[in-house]
């Protein structure tokens, strides 16, 4: 996707605060924290929103998930607890539409979220 942003990330076109890297997903730091820690995990390759999820991604989005653990787990949230949340549609606020999991901590986070 030549204009998608978070892809423009993935190819180094942008400048990110990257926390992790692999063949299959990116880690960054969110350019508008909104908690202490927060940082958003992405696939690689572009998969618009969870709506677009298919068998063939299952190894990447599984990959998401262990990637949150490490990189919580190398920022110390681990055991006190964070927030992981995909966006998904614009009713729920999703702006940027390459699949993205917020992983937000480092405070108190409250629930039901807004
Ligand atoms: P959404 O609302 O789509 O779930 O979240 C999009 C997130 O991407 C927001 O938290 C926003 O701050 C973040 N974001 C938007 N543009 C950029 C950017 O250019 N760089 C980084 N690192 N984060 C961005
Ligand atoms: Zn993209």
């Amino acid at each position: 996707m030549d204009d998608c942003l978070f892809c423009r990330i993935v190819r180094k076109e942008l400048p990110a605060d990257i926390l992790y890297e692999d063949d299959k997903v990116l880690a960054f730091k969110d350019i508008n924290p909104v908690a202490p820690h927060h940082l958003l995990i992405i696939p690689k390759e572009h998969i618009p929103s969870i709506n677009e999820a298919t068998p063939e991604h299952e190894e990447t989005l599984g990959r998401m998930f262990t990637v949150a653990a490490k990189i919580t787990r190398e920022l110390g949230i681990d055991q006190q607890g964070y927030r992981a949340v995909v966006n998904t549609g614009k009713a729920a606020g999703q702006v940027v539409f390459h699949m993205h999991m917020h992983v937000v901590g480092g405070r108190k986070l409250t629930w039901p979220p807004g």
